[in-house]
C-alpha cells in the first residue's frame, strides 16, 4: 500500500464517515498550492469554502498568530484581554455597524442570529411571547446545528435529526412576492445568503436583495444577511449584498473572518439590535478569544486596503470570461457566480461532478462538487493570473 492508501484506510477505519474527500492526503500547502504526502503538487480551487480566501500559510496572518502565540491564547469572556476591543472596534467600522458578537463556527453565528431576531421580536418590536418566526429560503446552508438543519430543506442535511426546531416559514429564493405573503406581524428576520452557496453558487436575480431589504425595512423585520461564504473579499466585495447597494441590520461572518489559521465568527448588527444581550444571556468560552481576535483583527487590516477585492473582481472577470466560453461548446450547460466564485453546470451525461472533480483531480486541480453535476470553484484570493489559467486549462483538458 502507498503512504495514502494507508493513511485513508485508517481515517476510514477510525472516523466517522459524515464525509467522502477526494483520495488525496495533504501534508503541507503554501499560496494557493497543497502538497500531498506523495510529494504531488495540487492547486487549490476551493479555499477550504472560502475559510482560505488569503491563502494557505498568509504570511501576515501566520505571523499574527505567532506573535500572539506567545503572549496569551485563551481568557474565557470571563476576562477582558488587550487584542478584544480593537478587534470588535474595527470589524464593526468594516461592516459599517456599532457592535460585534464573535464566536467560532459559522454555525454558532447563524445560532446567535437566530437567538437576537427572536429577542429582538419580543424586547423591541413587541411580538407576543413564543410566537417569532424567521423567514428563510429553500436549498439554504447555514449549518448543521439541530435548529439550523429544522429549516433545511436538503434531505441529507436534515434526515433522522428530529424533532426539529419549530418558528421557521421557507419560501423559494429569489422570489420576492412569495416572501412578501411570508411576512406576518410575528416574523422577526428575514434570513437568507445573498448568494447561495452550497445550493451551487445561486446569484438571485437583480433587484431581489433591494426588495428584500425594502419590504423588511417596511415590515419592521430584521434582514439578517449569511455571509459567511459569500463575504470578506470572495465577490470582489467586502459583502455580496453591495453588488445591490444593499445593507442588511445584521451580518453573520465566518470562514476567511479566521484567515484559514482558526474558526472565527461573528454576528454584527447596530446597538438597537445586538443591544437586547444582558451578561448570561449567550456566550461561548472560545468566542473572542485573544488568538482569534489577533488572527481576525489581521483579516479585518487586509480587508480595509480593498486590495483583496480588487483582486476577486479582476481575476474574476477571466475566470468567468473563460469559463463561458465553455457553455454549450463541451459537457458544461450553465455557468453562474460572482468574483472569483462560480458554479459550473456539467451535463450529467458526461458524469457526475464527483467523477468530475476526481478527473481534475488526476490533473493537479482540486475542486468541489455539489449537488450532483454541479462543480464549484473558488480559489484563494491571492491566486496569480498564471495559476489561475493554469487551473482553466485543466478545466477545459476536462469539461471542453
Ligand atoms: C459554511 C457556512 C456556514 C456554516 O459554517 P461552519 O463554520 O461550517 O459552521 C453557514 N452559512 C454559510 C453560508 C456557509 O457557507
Amino acid at each position: 500500500m502507498t503512504a495514502t492508501e494507508e493513511l485513508i484506510a485508517s481515517a476510514e477505519a477510525h472516523s466517522a464517515h459524515n464525509y467522502h474527500p477526494l483520495p488525496l492526503v495533504v501534508a503541507s500547502a503554501q499560496g494557493a498550492w497543497m502538497t500531498d504526502v506523495e510529494g504531488r503538487r495540487y492547486l487549490d480551487m476551493l479555499a477550504g469554502y472560502s475559510a482560505l480566501n488569503f491563502g494557505h500559510g498568509n504570511p501576515r496572518l501566520i505571523d499574527a498568530a505567532k506573535r500572539q502565540l506567545d503572549r496569551v491564547t485563551l481568557t474565557s469572556r470571563a476576562f477582558h484581554h488587550d487584542r478584544f476591543a480593537e478587534f470588535c472596534a474595527r470589524l464593526a467600522e468594516l461592516c459599517g455597524k456599532e457592535m460585534v458578537l464573535p464566536m467560532n463556527t459559522g454555525a454558532e453565528a447563524v445560532e446567535t442570529a437566530v437567538k437576537t431576531a427572536r429577542k429582538w421580536g419580543y424586547r423591541v418590536k413587541g411580538v407576543p411571547d413564543g410566537r417569532a418566526r424567521i423567514v428563510v429560503a429553500r436549498d439554504n446552508f447555514h449549518g448543521r446545528t439541530t435548529t439550523v438543519v429544522s429549516f433545511s430543506t436538503d434531505p441529507e442535511a436534515r434526515a433522522d435529526y428530529g424533532p426539529y426546531t419549530p418558528g421557521f416559514d421557507i419560501v423559494p429564493y429569489g422570489d420576492l412576492a412569495a416572501l412578501r405573503e411570508a411576512v406576518t406581524d410575528d416574523t422577526v428576520a428575514v434570513l437568507l445568503e445573498p448568494i447561495q452557496g452550497e445550493a451551487g453558487v445561486l446569484v438571485p436575480p437583480p433587484g431581489y436583495l433591494s426588495g428584500v431589504r425594502e419590504l423588511t425595512r417596511d415590515r419592521n423585520v430584521l434582514f439578517v444577511a449569511d455571509e459567511i461564504q459569500s463575504g470578506l473579499g470572495r465577490t470582489g466585495r467586502t459583502f455580496a449584498c453591495e453588488h445591490e447597494g444593499v445593507v442588511p441590520d445584521v451580518y453573520l461572518l465566518g470562514k476567511a473572518l479566521g484567515g484559514g489559521v482558526v474558526p472565527v465568527s461573528a454576528v454584527v448588527a447596530d446597538t438597537g439590535v445586538l443591544g437586547v444581550f444582558r451578561p448570561g444571556e449567550h456566550g461561548s468560552t472560545f468566542g473572542g478569544n485573544p488568538l482569534a481576535c489577533a488572527v481576525g483583527l489581521e483579516v479585518v487590516a487586509m480587508l480595509e486596503s480593498g486590495e483583496f477585492q480588487q483582486r476577486a473582481t479582476e481575476l474574476g472577470d477571466h475566470l468567468h470570461a473563460e469559463l463561458n466560453l465553455l457553455v454549450g461548446t463541451g459537457k458544461v450547460t450553465g455557468v453562474r457566480g460572482r468574483g472569483l466564485w462560480a458554479g459550473v453546470d456539467v451535463d450529467p451525461a458526461h458524469g457526475t461532478g464527483r467523477e468530475i472533480s476526481e478527473k481534475l483531480l488526476d490533473r493537479g486541480v482540486l475542486v468541489k462538487d455539489t449537488h450532483g453535476s454541479t462543480i464549484r470553484i473558488a480559489p484563494p484570493l491571492v491566486i496569480s493570473k498564471e495559476d489561475l489559467d493554469w487551473g482553466l486549462d485543466q478545466l477545459r483538458a476536462v469539461l471542453g
